[in-house]
């Protein structure tokens, strides 16, 4: 959860211990005050609470052995030097070594009680300690290293496990009560909902008591995380309601009807849900926040030229925000045809538009005459103002930020807004990153569509597959060739993508167009190989993975992804989504040897289904959801500890909980109402 840093909190500089050296450590780990330094959680935790009698250990256990310091030497052993601790216990003797570390020896005076935690082993015959935790034993005090549950943190260069954890120990000890000088949580609150009180529960969490009281402690915490957040959210759709006006459209069924009339197919069950709940709410008069979600192919653009035909009709105007050029062209062809019987006017801004006709388009948007304008972010750009901006539609939002989304949506009135997504996420993770938004779903294709046949191919296999696509570009269909491109060994990659299809070229393709885009060439010479390939110009197109944006050419009945164990599974499957698409049957080959279990089972996965919801939940599952957090704007992680897939019971919970406390005090000023706003004010959440 991001939190901004309340000054009052308290820089770690100034705690026990912590120099200008261990305080820059620090804040690597992103901790800057005491604040987040008690809510950086153990990342695992030991169990090194049972102490196993010496005469017990077994070697290539891990133990944990109490006893008393019989003898210390420190001993070369090929320039290196050990020290040797024997410790005894009532039964048996064991000696515990370091290497390399002889400042160990004064630490450890013959006498003293301590307590070894480690991996027990056999040296010549006799079984011995490597390089244990420690700790001695003082009545007065609890220990902390050893002993007990303890908790392993995560590090970063420049700190270590035992210091971490002994300034975590001071910081708990003396600055929680300052820190949380009381539970946001009335004690009422918690007894309902089974909650434990906040300091017990962090307290827990670094230090915890058992098992049991540990996992109430988690359960406390991650409960506010979800609930803060959803509480967060919640206020923020509030606001919207309350705070911002906008354009409500009136004119609608008349539309509708016609519109519905225009089209040479029928509407799938999905896409007629979305068109009443997007009408539904371009009728109110606060800002529709709509995600459409659906898979490539699923029919997203009707949708939302509806929508676009629909505020023009009540005289008002839309934008459609587009992430690449080629692809507002293309919305632009796609939108000119099937608006045409409406006469309505549309605009095509990008950054190659010619200044003459940029001039008269921005001319004709201020006076109001321009109704629909689609384009790149050029329609971002300052000079371009709107009259009356009545809806604004975003494809593909990840490729926006969202500062740049809010240019066009922070006027007054402000616009209503459609986000589309051909990334399909599971219910639960939609509910969790996209809970400002409402959400529309479209589950099936069109009928008719044809799906893509895929296949995984191993090495061995792929010349007579060559071959066959050879074949088909004959016959005049079109091939895509993808090579994956790994950010970190991009240069790499990009040389392999090269040799490749300097190779398919030569060999299996010498008689056929051939085309390469990947993300070091200029916008425009990416355009210019796109298009050649729309047009057919080019039959065989190898890219690094532009073509994920979406372009559409439903000539393309072939893709071949090399390297496939590479991608992920929704990574994949968008890829797939862009063959498939015209009458003709289409075939996707994933060249691809995977080494582990897992990437044999995506190659299975995808081979099987073609369903991209199905594909984004075993994503989810082989993955885990830390992956597609990037695809809410920040890119930074949401929660601390919480995972709203693994923890869906309590996310459903907080939940619920969030949303009855919020309609509620919507009617009366609670006491809980005003701890959690207070806890708000004081550490606010950035979504
Ligand atoms: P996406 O959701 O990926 O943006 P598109 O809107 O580009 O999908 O639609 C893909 C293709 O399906 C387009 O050619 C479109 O005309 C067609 N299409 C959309 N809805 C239907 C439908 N209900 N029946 C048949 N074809 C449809
Ligand atoms: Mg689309």
């Amino acid at each position: 959860m991001k939190t901004q840093t309340p000054p009052q909190t308290g820089n770690v500089r100034y705690l026990k211990g912590v120099g200008p050296k261990r305080a820059f450590a620090l804040e690597k780990l992103g901790i800057h005050s005491v604040h987040d330094l008690i809510y950086f959680f153990p990342r695992r935790y030991e169990d090194r609470s049972h102490f196993k009698s010496i005469s017990e250990v077994r070697p290539g256990e891990s133990a944990t052995v109490r006893g008393k310091v019989l003898a210390v030497k420190l001993k070369p052993v090929r320039r290196m030097p050990i020290v040797e601790v024997l410790i005894g216990d009532a039964n048996g003797i064991i000696p515990a070594v370091w290497f390399n570390q002889p400042y160990l020896r004064s630490h450890f005076t013959a006498g003293r009680d301590v307590i070894v935690f480690g991996k027990v082993d056999l040296y010549q015959g006799r079984m011995q300690m490597i390089s244990p935790e420690y700790e001695f034993v003082d009545p007065d005090e609890e220990g902390i290293h050893a002993g007990r549950i303890t908790p392993i943190y995560p590090l970063t260069e420049g700190l270590f496990q035992r210091s971490l954890r002994s300034t975590l120990k001071d910081a708990v000890e003396s600055q929680l009560e300052k820190i949380i000088p009381r539970d946001f949580l009335s004690e009422a609150f918690r007894q309902k909902h089974q909650l434990m009180e906040l300091r017990d529960a962090v307290r827990e969490m670094h230090f915890p008591v058992s098992f049991e009281r540990l996992e109430a402690a988690r359960q406390r915490i991650i409960f506010d995380e979800f609930f803060l957040f959803e509480i967060t959210l919640l206020k923020k759709v509030e606001n919207m309601k309350t705070k911002y006006c906008s354009y409500a459209l009136q004119d609608i069924h008349p539309w509708i009807e016609e519109f519905f009339q225009s089209l040479p197919f029928q509407l799938t069950a999905g896409q007629l849900q979305a068109i009443s709940e997007i009408t539904g709410d371009l009728k109110k008069s606060y800002p529709m926040n709509r995600l459409l979600m659906g898979d490539v192919g699923s029919g997203k653009t009707v949708v939302a030229a509806l929508a676009l035909l629909l505020t023009a009709k009540n005289k008002y105007q839309s934008a459609f925000l587009v992430p690449t050029e080629i692809l507002a062209e293309q919305h632009y062809q796609t939108l000119e045809k099937l608006l045409k019987p409406f006469s309505v006017s549309l605009g095509l801004l990008t950054s190659s538009t010619p200044p003459q006709r940029r001039e008269r388009m921005l001319a004709e948007l201020a006076q109001g005459t321009l109704s629909i304008l689609i384009g790149t972010h050029a329609i971002l750009r300052e000079n371009v103002r709107f009259s009356c901006l009545a809806l604004v539609i975003i494809d593909e939002q990840h490729k926006f930020g969202v500062h740049q989304r809010c240019q066009l949506l922070n006027t007054n009135p402000r616009p209503h807004q459609l986000v589309m997504t051909a990334t399909p996420i599971p219910r639960t993770l939609a509910l969790t990153l996209y809970a400002d938004l409402d959400i529309s779903v479209l589950r099936e294709l069109p009928t008719g569509r044809q799906p893509v046949k895929t296949y995984w191919i191993t090495r061995d296999k792929q010349n007579q597959i060559l071959q066959h696509i050879l074949e088909k570009v004959q016959q005049g269909e079109q091939a895509y060739f993808i090579f994956p491109l790994i950010e970190e060994t991009e240069k790499m990659d990009l040389l392999a993508a090269k040799r490749e299809f300097e190779h398919l070229k030569k060999k299996t393709f010498a008689k056929v167009s051939m085309g390469l885009v990947h993300g070091r060439l200029s916008q425009d010479e990416r355009d210019y190989v796109m298009r050649s390939f729309r047009k057919g110009d080019i039959s065989v197109l190898v890219a690094t993975s532009v073509v994920e944006v979406g372009v559409d050419n439903p000539n393309a009945t072939v893709m071949v992804i090399e390297n496939a164990e590479r991608f992920g599974l929704s990574q994949l499957h968008q890829m797939r989504g862009r063959i498939g698409r015209g009458s003709r049957p289409s075939e996707c080959f994933l060249f691809g040897e995977p080494k582990t279990e897992e990437g044999k089972r995506r190659m299975r996965i995808l081979t099987k289904s073609n369903d991209g919801f199905l594909i984004a939940e075993e994503d989810l599952k082989l993955r885990g959801p830390g992956d597609f957090w990037g695809t809410r704007q920040s890119g930074d992680p949401m929660f601390r500890i919480a995972d709203p897939i693994r923890d869906y019971s309590i996310f459903s919970k907080a939940r619920e909980i969030a949303i009855d406390l919020v309609k509620r005090h919507a009617i009366n000023q609670s006491e809980e109402w005003n701890g959690i706003k207070n806890h708000l004010e004081q550490f606010p959440l950035h979504y």
